[in-house]
């Protein structure tokens, strides 16, 4: 490895980092992180903290499964590499869809599609509705809908039904036929109502009439994540999701759960869906799945839509969609092993009592500091808090003062993310009572610096 200066040096120099600016890093270069212990990590200058973050909502396992790396190290010398495409497959492959569909089965699950991230899950979960309706002999339902402030990736097809329009404004003209109906946001939402479970029959009522208006034999799928993760941490009401099925189901529209960050045991059960009790049709998934471990994402379905594809007699149900890294054998073992990994510890068990803790702590917080204008969580290792510097009028926190807080609570202890003046937190799941406490007090210290 080069040493710390040529690192500082030419930090941002020559690397375009996704999701900022490619001037604005090379002035304010960006922490190194050179290292990584259990939840720690460990930057270039040597300072150690907890990672709130949990890498990017993925390091479920946290940094230090010597199982997964062993299964890695052990996979890249049997096969580095071989393609899934038509006809060849490999023995890691098969054995990690059966885990994965296995995972999913109360989910109704029963196929699994590799991919190499949770864009290319989302976008496979697009592709394969359209295909699913077609197959069926309704061509016509090609549109999706989808909800503000949701985040599916940045693929073209994931940004169009992606909630947030940062994501979307440069990159115009997105995938026609997306349409977004309003977020389960009881902070802010155009109906004025803080009510979840009365905000939830709003937005029922927003889909119907979108349907209406579009005509239900247009639209292929609905696509939602469980909690809105990058949006906030948007927690719905407990109906909400369950709402949504049924509309979905009483208009012959897929319905899709984005799991990229609520799979794998982060709601404190398997899936979103699960929580919620629902069962979606397709769910797309990623981070959870290898740990971050390995760049890995999986699409998966449920018999119904199977059917459609596995009956097709015509030739017309063959899927020309795919990468060169679907089922990729190194992914595959990290995703048997992460999942082992999932089960053995029982992640999912521990991520319910250490979000509520979080999530108890931050609320307490909120006594404290009248710049902390919602606190959203308490389902797990999700956690949100939307900063205001005016909280009568809700007026959203400015930047300086966020970023202020940001490095303090670094140097206090713990990493967090900020999306625009929200703090987002997603910890590993196998986070202790004491490293919560740590991310707790470096909050405190980071308000106390506003
Ligand atoms: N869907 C959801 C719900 C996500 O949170 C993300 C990533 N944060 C994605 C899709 C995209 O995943 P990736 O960044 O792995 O492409």
């Amino acid at each position: 490895m080069k040493d710390d200066n040529f690192l500082k040096e030419n930090n941002a120099r020559h690397l375009w980092h996704p999701m900022g600016h490619p001037g604005d890093l090379q002035a304010n270069t960006p922490t190194i992180i050179k290292g990584a212990e259990g939840v720690h990590i460990i930057d270039i200058d040597g300072h150690k903290v907890v990672d709130a973050v949990g890498g990017l909502w993925c390091v479920n396992l946290g940094y230090s499964n010597n199982a997964v790396k062993d299964a890695i190290a052990r996979q890249l010398y049997d096969l580095p590499y071989y393609s899934a495409f038509g006809g060849t497959t490999n023995p890691t492959a098969i054995e990690a869809s059966y885990m994965v569909r296995e995972f999913f089965e109360a989910d109704g699950m029963v196929r699994a599609f590799f991919t190499s991230g949770g864009s290319d899950s989302v976008e496979t979960c697009l592709r394969l509705s359209r295909q699913y309706h077609r197959l069926r002999g309704e061509p016509t339902r090609t549109k999706f809908l989808s909800l503000k402030k949701g985040y599916h990736g940045t693929h073209f097809g994931g940004a169009s039904v992606n909630g947030n329009n940062r994501f979307r404004l440069n990159y115009e003209p997105m995938l026609p036929g997306c349409f977004h109906l309003p977020s389960p946001y009881t902070y802010r939402n155009p109906f004025n109502e803080t009510d979840g479970a009365k905000l939830a029959q709003n937005i029922a009522a927003a889909m119907e009439d979108e349907i209406a208006f579009q005509g239900a034999n247009t639209i292929a799928a609905f696509i939602m994540e469980p909690i809105q993760g990058a949006g906030g941490v948007i927690v719905p009401d407990k109906s909400f999701m369950k709402l949504m099925r049924d509309i979905c189901d009483r208009h012959g529209i897929l319905m899709i759960s984005d799991e990229v960050i609520t799979g794998f045991g982060r709601t404190g059960d398997a899936s979103g869906a699960r929580h919620w009790g629902v069962q979606p049709d397709m769910m797309s998934t990623a981070k959870g799945i290898t740990s971050g471990y390995f760049p890995v994402g999986a699409t998966l379905v449920n018999q119904k839509v199977a059917d459609v594809f596995e009956k097709d007699t015509t030739g017309e149900g063959a899927i020309f969609h795919g990468y060169t890294y679907s089922a990729h054998p190194v992914g595959a073992a990290a995703v048997i092993a992460c999942l082992t990994e999932t089960q053995r510890l029982n992640t999912a068990a521990n991520a319910g009592p250490r979000g509520t803790q979080l999530y108890e702590g931050v609320l307490k917080l909120a006594e404290k500091y009248d710049i902390i204008g919602d606190v959203r969580g308490g389902h797990g290792l999700m956690t949100g808090i939307e900063l205001v510097s005016d909280k009568a009028a809700k007026t959203p926190m400015d930047m300086p003062t966020m970023k202020r807080i940001h490095k303090t609570a670094y140097q206090a202890g713990a990493m967090v993310r900020l999306g625009m003046h929200n703090i987002l937190m997603s910890p590993p799941l196998t986070i202790s009572e004491a490293e919560v406490n740590t991310i707790l007090s470096a909050l405190d210290a980071g308000f106390a610096a506003a």
